[in-house]
């Protein structure tokens, strides 16, 4: 794919409007995988499950919205870019891995594999950026909150009890792991891992989210 219509990506609302409709697609998509599981499981009971959704990003109509308050301000906040080496082991960055549609390129550390940002926005930026926009803000607000839920815990233990069975399937022994993650917003990994006993701690840097 080439020519300008690939760049005209979050700037353009026609792009905006495509990821809408895929995201509703996705929806769809959940819906009957769900439904038709229910149909497997109990041919009685047809309805599609909303809580039964496999997919890995659970709302993204909410990160369409998020992407709209981003690009009325991302100019400045882009400004504010932080360069920083490999985090692990302090490598300078290699060549560009690939670039997200809102302008971040990962790298590969070349010593340790390490993915990565190398030009970041700080916090503190972000804090400002939700200070700034009440919309933002609001609508993190309600995401935060509706983490918080009990759906959202159930949906939660679902999902990352998956993770966690992975790493059982290829021998890791859970109990008494250290589970260190970071970037964990209200912290549903936390609470998942300590009910499968592990030794869960975690670093976030959004205010909001803490
Ligand atoms: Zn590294």
């Amino acid at each position: 794919m080439s020519g300008p219509a690939e760049r005209r990506s979050w700037r353009d609302n026609d792009g905006v409007s495509a990821l809408r409709r895929l995201s509703e697609a996705l929806d769809a998509f959940a819906s009957a995988a769900a439904a038709r599981d229910a149909r497997e499981n109990d041919p009685a009971d047809a309805e599609p499950s909303a809580a039964a959704a496999e997919l890995p990003l659970q709302n993204l109509p909410a990160h369409v919205l998020f992407a709209r308050f981003w690009e009325e301000r991302r100019a400045t906040y882009l400004a504010r870019r932080a360069r920083r080496e490999c985090p692990v082991c302090g490598t300078p960055p290699a060549a560009t891995w690939f670039e997200t549609q809102d302008g971040y390129r990962y790298v590969i550390c070349p010593a340790c594999q390490m993915v990565f940002i190398p030009e970041f926005l700080p916090p503190s930026a972000w804090d400002d950026y939700y200070a700034a926009i009440p919309d933002a803000r609001d609508h993190l607000r309600r995401q935060l909150d509706a983490s918080l839920s009990d759906e959202a815990v159930v949906r939660d233990r679902d999902r990352f009890g998956r993770y966690l069975a992975a790493l059982r399937g290829h021998g890791a022994a859970l109990v008494g792991a250290r589970l260190q993650d970071i970037g964990n917003s209200t912290g549903p990994m936390l609470q998942v891992a300590t009910e499968h006993g592990m030794a869960a701690s975690d670093v976030e840097g959004l205010a909001e989210a803490v």
